[in-house]
């Protein structure tokens, strides 16, 4: 009776334990030793099956370690189907032959052994196997006892099982969202941050520790292009779809001040009673996408603007002096003429720009190279431009021992004429323009210097890119594709050189490149 009694005590006690504990290791060792001691044996052993199918000892009882790859005699060739109502009726095959290998081979006396599958649902999880010493048998009630306790140190070490692939699989995920380039935060139904990967933090600028626990609209403060919140998302919860995802797109504040424009997609969760349990937060950086899209409109803007220009004039003058009514005299066909001729030259290099633009974005602007003499090379440009302006003086200013470059005679040429054409667009009172250069032991340098209107401090670092122009009144009146600065940077590069500018708003500006000497 009272041998019964703590038999249900360890029972109850086994079952609390192992179902408190989920690491595969230590429920084993649990079970094992409750077992062992429930019986009375002194040695004992678990084994479990791999995927491939064989038993491998995962505890041990009573056993030194180094005499545990004796035991596996008891492993091989055992019976894999269970069937749950007969599970008393599962035996393994010569038992107690194998019994006899094992004890001779670790030298102990192992005479009376049980052994009891782990079976859930049919399927063999691992074996029990418990040893005693003497002459005294497992009894017919040791084995039912055993077996109760087999049937729930199963489902435990099911248990354990799926919890540690559950693990396994948490931290492929987590992997996976941590190292994502995309941000990824997920919020709890209180939409606060629960989890942040690397990307969002890097895109928002918070630390980690700072980010979590707080509202997620704090983090990812959206805002849309005007400026004004995306109160939106702060209903968040309210407008989620039962199924699908929500899409904004924005600008993040960052805490740095930049601004970054995001997609956010709001992927919510719910749980079986229809409530919210996450929301998974994904914000990809588009950018780049809405400069390239910015960019397409300007460009379409311009082009056909600083197109259709000299197409209205050119078809203009036409119609008019081909008239059959009207005779023109000399001077006004001339000047027609001229202007026709003008405005083709316009529109054949607007569409030199734009085909070297194209070039230079696919990477296949050729260079061809020879002796290049530049101070030579600036008058001829500044001749040409200054029978075009009089109201501004040309001066030119090099040393005598400017030295000759290997460089692209046509490409430098059409470089100073952007950069002269600038000085004189740019300086719409006229004044001095000076191009110059020196030259040192590596690099030969050229500038071109205007006493126009100078460059804004904040539109400076964006000179150079494609189809930017300064915002201004004047910029309104002057023509141009905002293309000339970015041809004559790539050309320069293209040189292995580079090319800067100083430029004080009102007073003027002073462009500047240099090129490697050979
Ligand atoms: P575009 O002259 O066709 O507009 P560019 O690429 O040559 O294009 O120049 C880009 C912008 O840089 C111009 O719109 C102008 O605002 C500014 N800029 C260029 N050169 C000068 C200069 N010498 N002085 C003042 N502003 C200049």
């Amino acid at each position: 009776m009272l041998y019964q009694l703590r038999q249900r005590e360890y029972l109850l006690e086994i079952s609390r334990a192992m179902t408190s504990r989920l690491e595969l290791g230590s429920v084993l060792r649990l079970i094992l030793t409750y077992a062992a001691e429930m019986v009375g044996a002194e040695v004992g052993l678990i084994a479990l099956s791999e995927p491939d199918g064989s038993l491998v000892v995962k505890a041990s009882y009573g056993i030194p370690a180094h005499l545990l790859p004796s035991f596996a005699p008891l492993l091989t060739d055992i019976p894999r189907l269970v069937n749950l109502q007969q599970r008393t009726g599962w035996q393994i095959p010569d038992l107690h032959l194998r019994l006899q290998a094992v004890a001779a081979a670790i030298g102990m006396s192992l005479d009376q052994v049980i052994s009891l599958p782990l079976a859930v649902d049919d399927e063999l999880l691992g074996v029990i196997y418990l040893f005693r010493s003497g002459s005294v048998a497992f009894s017919h009630d040791d084995r039912r006892l055993l077996s109760a306790f087999a049937a729930q140190a199963a489902i435990a070490v099911r248990n354990a099982r799926l919890y540690s692939e559950l693990v396994a699989e948490k931290q492929r995920l987590d992997a996976v969202i941590e190292n994502s380039a995309d941000g990824i935060m997920i919020l709890g139904p209180d939409l606060r941050i629960e989890m942040i990967n690397r990307a969002l933090l890097r895109m928002t600028g918070w630390s980690r520790e700072k980010a979590l626990g707080r509202p997620y609209h704090e983090v990812l403060a959206l805002q849309d292009t005007s400026g004004k919140d995306l109160h939106e998302i702060e209903d968040l919860e309210r407008e989620l779809p039962r199924q699908g995802t929500v899409y904004v797109e924005g600008e993040l504040s960052r805490k740095a001040g930049s601004r970054l424009v995001v997609g956010v997609r709001y992927t919510p969760l719910w749980d079986e009673a229809g409530r919210l349990r996450n929301i998974i937060v994904n914000v990809v950086d588009i950018t780049r996408y809405r400069e390239a899209e910015e960019m397409k409109t300007t460009f379409i803007s311009i082009i056909s603007h600083e197109l259709k220009t000299p197409v209205a004039l050119i078809k203009g003058y036409a119609t008019t002096l081909a008239r059959e009514d009207a005779h023109w005299d000399e001077e006004t066909l001339r000047e027609g003429l001229r202007v026709i001729e003008e405005e083709s030259d316009r529109l054949n290099s607007l569409i030199d720009n734009l085909l070297d633009a194209s070039r230079i974005q696919a990477g296949v602007l050729k260079l061809d190279l020879g002796d290049v003499n530049i101070p030579q090379l600036v008058h001829q440009v500044v001749e040409r431009f200054s029978t075009q302006t009089d109201r501004h003086q040309f001066e030119v200013d090099f040393p005598d021992d400017y030295p000759i470059v290997l460089a692209d005679e046509e490409r430098l040429r059409q470089v100073l004429n952007n950069l002269i054409s600038n000085a004189i667009k740019y300086s719409p009172d006229g004044g001095v323009i000076r191009v110059g250069g020196w030259a040192d032991d590596e690099w030969v340098t050229v500038y071109v210097a205007d006493q126009g209107i100078g460059i804004p401090v904040e539109e400076q670092s964006r000179l150079f890119q494609r189809f930017y122009r300064v915002d201004s009144s004047l910029r309104r009146k002057t023509q141009g594709a905002g293309l000339g600065l970015y041809l004559c940077k790539s050309l320069i590069e293209a040189h292995g050189g580079r090319i800067w500018f100083r430029s004080e708003p009102g007073k003027g500006s002073t462009f500047f490149f240099s090129l490697p000497r050979n």
